[in-house]
């Protein structure tokens, strides 16, 4: 497995290229913009881009998802239900950008529980809701892709549409208690481990504690 990582878009979020080196297949985590940039990257690693797989709806990780459908087609692209069907086009803009792409018969939904394979690696989807009611963690190995959900000493907002502070509290309380130390890959920036947060993430702790 190697993860290449780009910050991309006006606000650096962190997109990762998830790829299987022997398979020569690979993922894009999260395009949230300059999809060129993107398909540079993607291209150097040698490996077929195979699959998008988005955290959560936002524009700021979805922005490049069109370009990338047009310089890979055809691409499979991943989201959580709930995120796909949010009504507002400028925070959640991927259903009514969809819908501009001519030949595209649209996304696929993953929710808790499933797997998807990016060649002979296992993604598993967690449903981890708060942040928006669609967030997803994605975990490859011993590898957590967070999105907006788990920060490097803290954790996304939720004053969005969708967003809930008591379920980014339980979500955050159900990563926390995952067993082993596991890599934390945030959307946005640095990252961590979960015992490196475990011992000083304030929304962690307290979440870890059951509180609010
Ligand atoms: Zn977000």
């Amino acid at each position: 497995m190697e993860i290449k990582t780009l910050q991309v878009g006006p606000i650096g979020t962190n997109c990762y290229i998830l790829c299987d080196e022997q398979a020569k297949a690979c993922a894009v985590i999260d395009p949230g913009g300059e999809a060129e940039r993107i398909a540079a990257a993607v291209k150097a690693t040698g490996c077929a881009l195979k699959k998008i797989l988005l955290t959560h709806g936002h524009y700021d990780h979805t922005g490049g998802v069109l370009g990338l459908l047009d310089a890979f087609p055809p691409l499979a692209v991943y989201i959580h239900r709930a995120d796909l069907e949010m009504p507002l086009p400028q925070l959640f803009p991927l259903n009514s950008e969809m819908g501009s792409l001519p030949g595209f018969s649209g996304v696929n939904f993953y929710g808790e529980g499933d797997h998807i394979s990016v060649g002979g690696l296992d993604v598993q989807v967690l449903h981890t809701p708060g942040h928006s009611e669609g967030s997803v963690t994605l975990r490859c190995g011993d590898i957590l892709f967070c999105g907006d959900t788990l920060f490097a000493g803290s954790c996304g907002r939720t004053d969005f549409p969708g967003g809930s502070m008591k379920k980014i509290m339980a979500s955050l309380k159900r990563l926390g208690e995952l067993p082993g130390d596991l890599r934390v890959l945030p959307g946005h920036m640095e990252p961590s481990t979960l015992d490196r947060e475990r011992r000083s993430n304030p929304y962690l702790l307290q979440a870890m504690r059951g509180g609010m």
